[in-house]
Formats: C-alpha cells, structure tokens, sequence
C-alpha cells in the first residue's frame, strides 16, 4: 500500500541520479584529460603518482571554477588530495585580510591575484 509514495520517490531518485550521473561524468571526462595532458605528478610536493595510487591525484581548478574547463588544460593543475587542501585553504583565507580592497575594485583585484598565482607558478618552476 505506498505505491504512492515509491512512486514520487522514484522519480525524484532518476532526477537525482540523472544530475549526479552527468556531474560524474563531467568530472570523470576533464580529469581523464588533465590526466592525459599533465604529467602525473603534483604541482606542489612533485610527488609522483603511478596507476596504483592515481586516486590520489585530484583535478584543481586554478581559478576554482569547475565549470571552466578549457581543453588546452590552462585551468587545471593536478594536485595529491594533501596540497589540494591546502591550496582552498589558502585561497579561503586569502579574502578576509583583503577585504576592504577587494570591495574597493572588485574584479581587479580578483585577476590581480590569478596573475599573481601565475607568477608565483612560474617562479616555482623556473
Ligand atoms: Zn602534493
Ligand atoms: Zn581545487
């Protein structure tokens, strides 16, 4: 007798499962990609991955924006699961002591800092 109630519930579970299916896979496809195009090896520690430990190896988004995912791989960086989260740490933190010039000029500021992160890349590697 919950006929009624499975039923409501079944659809929402395909609409559900249907947009994390497509999350997933979304997910699945750029990082399959940065996989293929970056060395498997984090960008922070160098630490070096092989097949056996890939999963923990994970996909940054160097602006933070999982939706922007060029194919040329330019906002992507692979990371072990460690520096990731040090990496959104350091970005979390980062807003609140900058605050007052943030509010000042807005989107400025924010490509300011990207170009900045590029620069500190940079250095890093050369
Ligand atoms: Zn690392
Ligand atoms: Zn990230």
């Amino acid at each position: 007798m919950t006929e009624k109630k499975t039923g409501a519930g079944h659809r929402l579970d395909a609409v559900v499962a249907a947009a994390q299916q497509s999350r997933a896979q979304r997910e699945q496809g750029y990082r399959e990609q940065a996989l293929k195009l970056y060395p498997w090896i984090c960008g922070r520690c160098s630490r070096e991955f092989t097949r056996a430990n890939l999963h923990e190896l994970t996909v940054h988004h160097r602006d933070h924006n999982h939706d922007h995912n060029p194919p040329d791989g330019s906002n992507w960086e692979l990371l072990c699961l460690y520096c990731h989260d040090n990496e959104h740490a350091r970005y979390l933190d980062a807003p609140s002591g900058t605050s007052t010039d943030s509010s000042r000029d807005g989107q400025q500021v924010s490509h300011k800092a990207l170009s900045g992160l590029a620069d500190l890349l940079n250095k890093k590697d050369g």
